[in-house]
């Protein structure tokens, strides 16, 4: 007789104990996020935590052997971790990756003016955010200020202890029936994204005292001068730490989850694992909210040139090798899937859809439209996948981004399915998802980590 086949939620599978570990692992992670909210911030914590972990940087080491640990730091804001495995790397990698980037407000290069005795950045905002969403909260600001001399200051102000925040006003209701006739898309418009940051004048500056009196803060801070804005990357971001969502504490509230769920989870999942046969890969690049553009986006060749380097290290380079070890990998490229909302069912489709609860999401394709853009996982590569996380008992689920022609979305799988190895998108369900404040499911987090240790030793 056939079964009609049935998932169960995932947190019915685990006793008190078993729940325990699911909060105190994602304790874990909501500090993370709280204490890293920019992609230089994350690529810095996993370096130190490699390093620690008796990781050696790729660039500086003479020779590479099966057993070592290597990571590579692509201009602080990308990162590839290696654990090199016994067979030759031409046998292809095991990969885990994801993205460290989030949509934010930047700091334009000019930014600071006065207007009616008020000091404010002018802004331009990264990724695709509602921007309505974005004003009337507390904001922190964090990156870096590089001088002329060289040397890189960085900045955080909003997320210390008895720091002050900073924040975008929005028009008041009494005053905006007009504002309220606009579509969605401009109710808040790109350029009223200004940051309001201060409102005492400099005492002996009659023009733009407000604005002296923030570049003067500034200089004694930071040792920032106006000039040095231009070499500056500061990202405006919501300010505050990730909270436990729920009454039953189930969820988490956090910025920039996507992708640091699954960063993270990547990451602290190849922090566990032991050399094997193959050599295995964490990747954790930046961009991707953008087109995985640039130098330390996945269209970058950074990744490539680490193998080249290790198979030049390991007194083995030939090119060839460099083509059949991209080839013959195989990788999980994960990145955030969207969670089914009841409040806004009529964009879902409920039988191909991720629901809190059900574990990793495998999505076998993204893209819009017909498919427009994606990467179409093979359903040969599918089916090991699935022995492998039944043989664990990983809980997962697999989905679509929403209903056919609601939209659609993409990641970083096909730049890598472009080197012709198996790649498919996994990943954890996300509500509110590119808005200040993100929700993830616990449970889900957990089984995406388990999913990650289970690929690492099967695949
Ligand atoms: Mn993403
Ligand atoms: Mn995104």
């Amino acid at each position: 007789m056939a079964e009609i086949f049935k998932q169960k939620n995932a947190w019915l599978k685990y006793d008190e104990a078993g729940k325990k570990n699911v909060m105190d692992f994602c304790e874990g992670y909501r500090k993370f996020i709280s204490d890293n909210k920019t992609e230089r911030e994350c690529a810095q914590t996993i370096i130190e935590k490699a390093k620690k972990k008796g990781y050696k940087d790729l660039t500086k080491v003479k020779s590479v052997k099966a057993g070592d640990k290597l990571y590579f730091n692509k201009f602080d804001k990308a990162v590839a971790l290696f654990i090199i495995g016994k067979k030759p790397l031409a046998d292809g990698m095991k990969i885990l990756g994801a993205h460290i980037d989030s949509p934010r407000i930047d700091l334009k290069q000019n930014p600071l003016y006065e207007d009616s005795e008020m000091a404010l950045f002018d802004t331009h905002y990264y990724g695709g955010i509602k921007k309505y969403q974005w004003v009337t909260l507390p904001m922190a600001i964090h990156g870096v200020i590089c001088k002329k001399d060289g040397s890189v200051v960085k900045v955080n102000i909003g997320d210390k202890p008895g720091d002050p925040v900073v924040g975008i006003t929005d028009i008041l209701i009494h005053l905006g029936s007009k504002q309220l006739e606009k579509s969605g898309a401009k109710v808040v418009e790109g350029e009223d994204l200004n940051v309001t940051v201060g409102s005492i004048p400099h005492d002996d500056e009659e023009k733009n005292a407000v604005k002296r009196n923030v570049l003067d803060i500034l200089e004694k801070t930071y040792g920032l001068e106006e000039r040095d804005f231009i070499s500056c990357e500061l990202e405006v971001v919501p300010a505050g730490e990730a909270r436990d969502f729920g009454l039953d504490s189930s969820m988490i509230m956090g910025y920039g989850q996507d992708d640091r769920v699954c960063a993270y989870t990547s990451a602290e999942a190849f922090f566990e694992s032991k050399a094997t046969d193959r050599t295995q890969v964490c990747l954790l690049v930046d961009k991707e909210e953008i087109g995985s553009v640039g130098a330390t986006g996945m269209h970058s060749r950074f990744f490539e040139d680490c193998v080249a380097e290790i198979l030049d290290k390991m007194g083995a380079y030939k090119e060839i090798d460099v083509r059949r070890a991209m080839a013959n990998s195989v990788m999980l490229s994960s990145d955030v899937s969207a969670a089914y909302d009841p409040n806004y069912s009529d964009v879902f489709e409920k039988k191909n859809t991720a629901f809190f609860g059900y574990g990793s999401v495998l999505n076998k394709y993204t893209g819009a439209r017909g498919k427009s853009g994606s990467n179409d996982a093979s359903p040969e590569y599918i089916a090991k996948l699935r022995a492998a996380f039944d043989k664990n008992d990983v809980t997962f689920q697999t989905a679509e981004l929403g209903k056919v022609d609601a939209g659609g979305g993409g990641t970083i799988a096909y730049i890598m399915g472009n080197y012709g190895m198996n790649v498919i998108d996994s990943g954890v369900a996300v509500l509110n998802m590119h808005a200040p404040w993100e929700i993830t499911s616990k449970i889900d987090i957990y089984e995406a980590y388990r999913s990650y240790k289970v690929f690492l030793k099967e695949l």
